[in-house]
Formats: structure tokens, C-alpha cells, sequence
């Protein structure tokens, strides 16, 4: 069986990951209006019917906003903690087929086995995921303020890591962001900077590390090239240009890369 990640985009204004093999997917967050995402779903041939659960790694528009009329509309289930789903139900923006899940259990959406774990960032309950098909492994951490010792171990590892590399510290405090938003961003639960992105990956990559996503890149205080330079230039200095960059845009999805 064939294992793909497309991201569907990501960023501010709308993140969408899809998982998937050649005929069936889960997907993680629906941040993008119910068209957009059947938009950017028919670009990569992927007929939305085809799609056995939405994971929802917070409430946060950014990853919810399709959420409902998405799940709603194609029979989906929702699948969340109880604190996201609690929040996103009292708001009517949560759709009809719903499972919680523990943070931290394992739980299956056939055929991929799911591992959601805490991420520290300033939502209800938000998790990030780990997504096998066998022993083959996607890390996903698209919101997180800090690498805690726990998104290390659950990170670490995994053939495919999706991370997030926000921003540039510098471009953010030369921004013209209020003081409480670059605090907000710039705080332990946050938003990840290229710094401390590439600094992860130190310990994140092992030999079995193949490909990396590096996602959620901001507008205003981050440029693509730049996400692409600074990623370029870790892999080279750990000596692993072997291993596939892509840096994700808002705009459009990302090509479709097999894992296996
Ligand atoms: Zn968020
Ligand atoms: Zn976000």
C-alpha cells in the first residue's frame, strides 16, 4: 500500500493536511472554506468521499474554519478532544458525526494508526499527530510555542516530519505588530520561529528521516525563500541533503510525495 502527504496548504489564513494512500485519506484540519478545500482537494485528483476522518489539532480558524460544513456535508466524523470539541460545539462551528479521543491514545482510522499528543500552544486542548501505516511514520506539529521534551519524543524519528516554522525573530520584532500580538506569537505558547525549528531538527532527524514539510510560514514576518534558505542550510550542515525539503505555501497545495 502507497502512503502520501499533500498539504493542502498552510499558513494564517488556512491549513489543510492531507494523508492518504492512492484511494482513501484521513485529513488534518479543515482551516479552509468547504469549496477551497473541495478546490484544492480536485487539484491533486482526490474526490473528497474518499476521506475516513478529519482531525482537528485545535479550534483556531486557521484549522477549523470548513470544519463543519465539510464533515456535514461529505458524512465525515470529526475527530477531536473533548476541550476543542466542547469549545467548537458551544459555537455551532462543530459538525454532526463527532469522536473524541484521549490525548496521548493511540486509535486507528483504517488503515493508518493516530498518536495525538500535546503541543504546547494557547487553545483549549491542542495536540499534535503522529500517523503510521506499519512501521512507516508522519510527525505533525503545525501550532506549537516551544519544543517541549514531549513533541521531541513523539517527533523524533518519523520518515516524514510536518513542522512549523513560523517566523523570523528579527522580521517580528521590526514588524508593525502590536507588542501583544508579537508577545503572543513570540511566547512559550505560540508560534515555532526558524530558529528553533532548525534547532529541533537536531535532535528530530534520525536515519530514518526522509522527508520534511516546513509549514505555517508567515506573511508578514517570514518569506518562503528565506524558510527555504535557513532549511537548506541545516540540512547541509547535519549532512543529510539526501533528505527532501518542501516548504509549504498558503496559496496553493504542495506536490503530492509518497513516503512509501
Ligand atoms: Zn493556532
Ligand atoms: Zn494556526
Amino acid at each position: 500500500m502507497r502512503f502520501g502527504i499533500t498539504v493542502l496548504g498552510s499558513g494564517s489564513r488556512g491549513n489543510a493536511i492531507l494523508i492518504h494512500t492512492e484511494d482513501e485519506g484521513v485529513l488534518v484540519d479543515a482551516g479552509f472554506s468547504r469549496k477551497e478545500l473541495i478546490a484544492r482537494l480536485a487539484v491533486c485528483g482526490l474526490d473528497p468521499k474518499k476521506i475516513k476522518a478529519l482531525l482537528i489539532s485545535h479550534e483556531h480558524g486557521d484549522h477549523v474554519n470548513g470544519a463543519r460544513l465539510f464533515s456535514d456535508d461529505f458524512e465525515i466524523p470529526t475527530y477531536l478532544t473533548a476541550g476543542t470539541g466542547l469549545f467548537l460545539d458551544n459555537l455551532g462551528k462543530l459538525g454532526k458525526k463527532r469522536v473524541f479521543f484521549e490525548t496521548g491514545s493511540i486509535f486507528e482510522v483504517k488503515p493508518f494508526s493516530v498518536r495525538p499528543f500535546s503541543v504546547p500552544h494557547d487553545a483549549e486542548d491542542p495536540v499534535g499527530f503522529v500517523i503510521s501505516l506499519d512501521s512507516t511514520r508522519v510527525g505533525i506539529a503545525t501550532d506549537l510555542g516551544h519544543m517541549n521534551s514531549l513533541c521531541m519524543q513523539r517527533l523524533r524519528d518519523c520518515d516524514a516530519l510536518i513542522l512549523e516554522c513560523n517566523h523570523d525573530v528579527e522580521m517580528q520584532n521590526r514588524s508593525d505588530r502590536s507588542i501583544k500580538l508579537r508577545k503572543r506569537v513570540l511566547g512559550k505558547r505560540g508560534h515555532l520561529s526558524n530558529d528553533d525549528a532548525m534547532k529541533a531538527l537536531d535532535f528530530l532527524v534520525t536515519e530514518k528521516t526522509r522527508f520534511i514539510f516546513l509549514v505555517h510560514v508567515s506573511s508578514d514576518c517570514n518569506e518562503y525563500s528565506l524558510v527555504q534558505e535557513v532549511g537548506n542550510r541545516k540540512l547541509a550542515d547535519i549532512g543529510r541533503q539526501d533528505i527532501r525539503l518542501t516548504v509549504v505555501s498558503q496559496d496553493k497545495p504542495s506536490e503530492t510525495i509518497w513516503i512509501l
